[in-house]
């Protein structure tokens, strides 16, 4: 036994993992057994606006239940749901041969969303899926202005408002292919704007994953769901 899975084994003790739909103790993460249903994954495959132009792969929709657990994984400091997300987003790939000779990437938080949230949801799915995946998991981006929330805009206001607000923080030597990770893509703005920073930068972007692909791509649902974030 390595002294990482020591770690998760004593982790675990103290602080079992719990079905991300019920909350039910379940061994080893994700949905117990009375949870478990097909409806617990539904690919999407969709290409990304302007100026990203990359293709994007979720192994989820965006509703029902997963829209639920993933609201208290992003404002309800439920991380631990990570390695369960993590471990799907990697099968997604894995499923569609993407992920070979890849480093993961996150789409990163401003510094004060950091402060307010503690943690980069986005950063935690991209190391869960490179365990799985056994590939490097690189943070290469950084945001470096605090735009507007993107749920509250119209699409044209999201489209600009992302513009400029990511730098490519490390990575000038970074020879392999990336794979960009976030937990919604809505209208792929974000996605679209941080594949272009990199590629501006000389990266090569493979493509993306998110969780979950909302079909509501002109944002009511995440409009309602930025207002329960903050409740
Ligand atoms: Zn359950």
């Amino acid at each position: 036994m390595s002294l990482w899975d020591w770690g998760q084994t004593f982790l675990a003790l103290l602080f079992p993992e719990r079905c991300p739909f019920c909350d039910a103790i379940s061994v080893g993460g994700g949905p117990c057994e009375s949870c478990t249903s097909p409806d617990h994954g539904e690919s999407c495959a969709r290409d990304l606006p302007e100026p990203g132009n990359v293709p994007c792969f979720s192994p989820f929709r965006y509703d029902g239940e997963i829209r639920e657990a993933i609201l208290r994984f992003k404002f309800r400091g439920r991380r631990d749901y990570a390695s369960w997300f993590g471990g799907k987003i990697a099968k997604e790939l894995l499923r569609r041969d993407l992920s070979r000779n890849a480093v993961l990437t996150p789409v990163p938080i401003s510094a004060g969303r950091m402060r307010e949230r503690g943690y980069n949801q986005s950063l935690l799915l991209a190391r869960a899926a490179a365990r799985v995946l056994e590939i490097p998991c690189v943070e290469l981006l950084e945001k470096v202005s605090e735009n507007q929330t993107q749920h509250l805009l119209s699409l044209e206001e999201r489209r600009k408002n992302v513009r400029h607000v990511y730098r490519v923080k490390n990575g000038k030597a970074m020879q392999k292919e990336i794979i960009l990770l976030d937990d919604i893509v809505t209208t792929g703005y974000t996605l679209a704007e941080c594949a272009a920073t990199l590629r501006e930068a000389g990266l090569h972007v493979r493509c993306c994953a998110a969780l979950a692909s909302a079909a509501d791509r002109d944002g009511q649902a995440g409009q309602e769901d930025e207002k329960r974030g903050k409740l």
